[in-house]
Order: C-alpha cells, then sequence, then structure tokens
C-alpha cells in the first residue's frame, strides 16, 4: 500500500463523485448538499478490561443523509477506523442505497479497536456500552439510523444491539427494526449472511453474460470455467468463493491478511476454512502454494479479482501490475481514483463497490420490512401456493395423460420458503441494477468508466429526491 496517500479516503469519494457530477444536470448547490456528511458523533467511553485496566475506547456514527429516513449502514471494528473513513463509508452507503432502490440514506458506525485483541466478554460490553451511547443521542432506532454488520462485526454482536436497545425501550413495538443482520431466532430474516456474497456473485454474473461487454475483454460469455482471485476469507470473501465455485469458476487463490493460497485447479473455501480454524491461519494450506505477501496474489494471473477485505488495496503503486480483466469490488473503497486511471488504460473492466456489494443492505431491507411487518416472509402463501400447483399439475396430468418424474413434482409443487424469496429479491435487484447502470455508461461514451456511471445513477436518484420533497425550493 502507498505509503503517503494523495487525499483521505473521504475525499477519493468525493473525487469520484465530482467525476461524475459533470455528467448531470443538477446545480452545484444541490451537489454540495449530496456530498455533505449531514451529521458525525464521536465517542469516547471507558472499557474496563479483563485484567482490572481501564482503556478508552474511540467510536464513531456518521449519518452521511437523511434524504431517506432511516439512515442505513454497517459497524465496523478494526483498528483503522478514523473519522474520514466511517464518513468515506457512510457516503458510499447514500450512494449504494440509492442505486438499488433501497429507501435508506447513508450511515456508517466503527469502533476503534481490532476484536482478536479483546475478549467475548470484554468485546460485549463494549457493543452494548456504544449502543447505549447511541441510544442516548437518538443515533439509533428503527425509523432513525439501522446499523448491520461490517469488517470485524457479525450476528453475535447485532444481538448484542437489539437486546440493549429493546431493554432500553420497553414497548416499542419495532425495536427489532433497529438493528440487521441479527441472528434469525432474533428477529433476522433467512439469506442475510450470504446476502453480499451472493449479491457480488449476480452481479458479476450479469456483466458476464453480457456478449458485448465480454467480447471487449476478450473473454468467453458466462462465469462457468473463469478464475477467479478472492482477497479476504471473511463473511463476504468465503461467501463470493463459494458461490463462484458452485457455479463452475475455478477459485484459484485466496488471500488473508496473513499470507495468500494459490492452486492453478482451484481450492475449496469450506475446506480452507476448516484448515484456518484448526491452525489459525490458511497459510501452508496442503496442496496449494503459499505465498507470504499477501498483496501479491492481487497480481496473479486470473480472469476476476474480487477484493473483499478493506479500503485502498489497490492503488497508483500496484495497478500497473493487476492481470485480471475483470475486478468486483466486494470491499468498499478496494480501488483507489489513481488505480480507476490505470484500469481505463488498460481496459480492465471494474464493477464498482457502490452497487456490486449492495446485496448486504438490500437483505438488510428485506429483514427491516420483516420486523416491521411482524411475519416470516412465505408464512402466508407457501401453502397456498403448494396447493394450487398441485391442483395444476394434477389437470395438465389428466388432460395429458402423461406424468412428470418424480425430481420434477417436488420442484414444480414446492412454494417459496422465506430463503427462496430473499434470494430472488436480491437477484431481481442486482440484475436490474447492473443493466441499469450498463445502460447509462453505454449510452454516453464520455463516461469513462462503470463507477462514474454508478455515480451518475446515484446522484441523479438521491437529487430527485430532495427535488421532490422540496428541500431545494
Ligand atoms: N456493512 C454492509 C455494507 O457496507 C451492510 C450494511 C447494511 O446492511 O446496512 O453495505
Amino acid at each position: 500500500m502507498s505509503a503517503e496517500k494523495p487525499y483521505s479516503f473521504f475525499q477519493s469519494v468525493e473525487k469520484s463523485f465530482d467525476k461524475a457530477a459533470k455528467f448531470t444536470k443538477w446545480d452545484n448547490g444541490i451537489l454540495e448538499q449530496i456530498k455533505a456528511c449531514n451529521s458525525v458523533y464521536r465517542i469516547n467511553f471507558p472499557l474496563k478490561r479483563d485484567d482490572g485496566t481501564i482503556e478508552v475506547m474511540e467510536a464513531y456514527r456518521v449519518q452521511h443523509s437523511q434524504h431517506k429516513s432511516p439512515c442505513k449502514g454497517g459497524i465496523r471494528f478494526s483498528d483503522a477506523v478514523n473519522q474520514d473513513e466511517v464518513m468515506a463509508l457512510a457516503a458510499l452507503m447514500t450512494y449504494k442505497c440509492a442505486i438499488v432502490n433501497v429507501p435508506f440514506g447513508g450511515a456508517k458506525g466503527g469502533i476503534k479497536i481490532n476484536p482478536r485483541n479483546y475478549s467475548v466478554y470484554e468485546l460485549e460490553k463494549i457493543t452494548r456500552r456504544y449502543t447505549s451511547e447511541l441510544v442516548k443521542k437518538n443515533f439509533i432506532g428503527p425509523g432513525i439510523d439501522v446499523p448491520a454488520p461490517d469488517y470485524g462485526t457479525g450476528e453475535r454482536e447485532m444481538s448484542w444491539i437489539v437486546d440493549t436497545y429493546t431493554s432500553l425501550k420497553p414497548g416499542e413495538i419495532d425495536g427489532a427494526g433497529c438493528v440487521t443482520g441479527k441472528p434469525v431466532t432474533q428477529g433476522g430474516v433467512r439469506g442475510r449472511k450470504e446476502a453480499t456474497g451472493l449479491g457480488v456473485f449476480f452481479g458479476v454474473r450479469e456483466v458476464c453474460n453480457m456478449p458485448d461487454v465480454m467480447e471487449k475483454l476478450g473473454l468467453p460469455v458466462g462465469v462457468a470455467g473463469k478464475k477467479v482471485v478472492v482477497q479476504g476469507i471473511g463473511n463476504v470473501g468465503y461467501h463470493c468463493a463459494k458461490f463462484f465455485r458452485e457455479n463452475g469458476a475455478v477459485v484459484v487463490a485466496i488471500a488473508e491478511h496473513d499470507g495468500a493460497v494459490y492452486n492453478v485447479n482451484g481450492l475449496n473455501e469450506e475446506e480452507l476454512i476448516q484448515f484456518r480454524n484448526k491452525t489459525g491461519s490458511i497459510i501452508n494450506f496442503p496442496g496449494a502454494t503459499t505465498l507470504l505477501n499477501t498483496l501479491d496474489a492481487l497480481e496473479l494471473e486470473c480472469d476476476i479479482l474480487i477484493p473483499a477485505a478493506l479500503e485502498n488495496v489497490i492503488n497508483g503503486d500496484n495497478a500497473q501490475k493487476i492481470k485480471a480483466k475483470i475486478i468486483g469490488e466486494a470491499a468498499n473503497g478496494p480501488c483507489t481514483p489513481e488505480a480507476d486511471d490505470v484500469f481505463i488504460q488498460k481496459g480492465i473492466l471494474c464493477v464498482p463497490d457502490m452497487y456490486l456489494n449492495a446485496g448486504g443492505v438490500t437483505v438488510s431491507y428485506f429483514e427491516w420490512l420483516k420486523n416491521l411487518s411482524h411475519v416470516r416472509y412465505g408464512r402466508l402463501e407457501k401453502r397456498f401456493s403448494e396447493n394450487m400447483n398441485t391442483h395444476i399439475l394434477g389437470q395438465i396430468e389428466e388432460l395429458s395423460g402423461k406424468r412428470v418424474s418424480e425430481q420434477e413434482r417436488e420442484f414444480i409443487l414446492r412454494g417459496a420458503d422465506e430463503v427462496d424469496l430473499v434470494h430472488s429479491g436480491l437477484e431481481e435487484t442486482m440484475i436490474a441494477a447492473t443493466r441499469e447502470i450498463m445502460h447509462i455508461w453505454l449510452s454516453n461514451p464520455e463516461i469513462p468508466d462503470m463507477r462514474t456511471a454508478a455515480y451518475v445513477s446515484a446522484i441523479n436518484k438521491v437529487a430527485t429526491t430532495y427535488v421532490e420533497l422540496g428541500i431545494f425550493p
């Protein structure tokens, strides 16, 4: 990674925004309002550690935009957290939600800790205290601001948040909707855990199914047979690897913070995770070559590169060395604006974070709707569909005098479960967003890349909402 950065992460988001704003018709004041972070809440609070010492925690919640309520965005636990990073990530949430038509403003939270250095009990105390600080200032609630998992957090932390919130707000009927990414037993929705990775897969698959785009890249149509490198084997990276592999792609390398493993014939992410659980690291995974410098994995020969960890990993220093034809940004902000310039020059297609990794927040939206409606998806219609399908199939068989196979029967008769509906809602969302952005990009030859087209889409949608709300009379 570059030692000196010419500008901060938030400035790099602003830079990409400005690049796209030129292709819109909005006047400068509206654009400035869209770009600005509306509220920044910085918190310090004490933690009494297991050994009795006191440590001061540094935490943030940033609400970038309230053009739609509530605001939405994850909470990350990482020792790289700072105000600028949280602001940048909150801004990306605004644009991401707009592109995929999820009716939320953007927000993000962060606590500056490396969770590996804290016990589970300490993490619970940190998460609960952070939540109560948000409650005190009205920075959390199903109609105000709804956090979710992000780097370094998951279902466990979301359970602590919902429990703290609901105990501080007894009787609030929609309290479960104060946070998403909860375990299913705590009001979560089936399909949320794999949502970001699955959304990345659906988005990249849609691009790979576009014959004109593939022809320009010199690649055959379709995902099957393509060589994929995944950086990061957290929840997002793991599910990306899984869905690409299950759909016929070959995952040739997987990288983690302490090294990468490579096998030209393909890796199985599940076996790799089992190995890491046993040994504490993915390095020396049997049957694969280990690369001790994890950044080397980004420069491997492959068709699709999926950075699924942190921001700024592909920058002015290493972009020239990238050999992938397609980059699917599963992480938030993995490529810098300098890298984007190199991609344009080298003809690499970068499928941008701000919509490609929107699967997480899309399914969070489904979870929030489930919490507000207090009913599981599919509960009302599953049995009805099964009865109706049985009836239709019976009529067809009677009239045709033929019977379908047992396997087909099972497939046709089945009514949708919650997870089927969530996956199908996600698939539809990602396909529609990919087509919309491609359409914007391809219909204006001046727009240099897909990221700029995605920003154009986001700016138009947010600006339209502001104007329709009468905020700019
Ligand atoms: N942290 C995820 C993201 O960056 C999910 C946010 C959410 O579900 O609200 O998109």
